[in-house]
């Protein structure tokens, strides 16, 4: 699909951000490109349109940036899955581990329903750790994850797997 290189050429590799040694992928500069951009969602929804999915989860911060039209696109409820404090209801709350410590991903309570088939929205898979804590944080509420979709998947972390020890989901590798 000519569209994955355009995506991919879009998004641009920044070197020891956020602290040395590491390669951030940053796509703001795939948000300058409203071409590139409609592709990324377009692909996105193609994938999932006749997939009866009920409800996009978008992952602070960026998957808030990708999941709200995808969702209204495939006629789903958009529910963000925030950093903890963030939320003003009562929320649910699923701790997960990063390099160094530990996060907490929280959701609102009566966002989603038992039975609600999930899109995860994230714009990049490192160790799936963050995909992860989202697919826990739904299921233990009842609903089906049917997938993960993200832009971008660093594949040396083999992200994937922990993927799918946490729940029944994949991710799309677009770049
Ligand atoms: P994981 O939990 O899979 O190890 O890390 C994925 C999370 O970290 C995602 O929420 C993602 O937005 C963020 N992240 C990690 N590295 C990068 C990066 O290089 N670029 C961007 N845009 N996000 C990153």
């Amino acid at each position: 699909d000519l569209r994955i290189a355009r995506i991919a050429s879009a998004i641009r590799a920044i070197p020891d951000f956020p602290k040395p040694g590491i390669m951030f992928q940053d796509i703001t500069t795939l948000l300058l490109d409203p071409e590139a951009f409609k592709d990324s969602i377009d692909l996105f929804v193609e994938r999932y349109k006749d997939k009866n999915i009920s409800v996009v989860a978008g992952i602070e911060a960026r998957g808030f940036i990708f999941g709200p039209p995808i969702a209204l696109a495939i006629g789903a409820k958009f529910v963000p899955m925030r950093k903890p404090g963030k939320l003003p209801g009562e929320v649910i709350s699923e701790e997960y581990s990063l390099e160094y410590g530990t996060d907490v991903m929280e959701m609102h309570v009566g966002a989603v329903q038992e039975g609600d088939r999930a899109l995860v929205v994230d714009d990049l898979i490192a160790t799936g750790g963050t995909l992860g804590a989202a697919i826990s944080l739904l299921e233990r509420v009842g609903v089906t994850v049917v997938e993960c979709a993200c832009l971008i998947e660093l594949h040396e972390l083999k992200g994937r797997e922990n993927i799918h020890a946490a729940g029944a989901a994949n991710s799309l590798r677009i770049s």
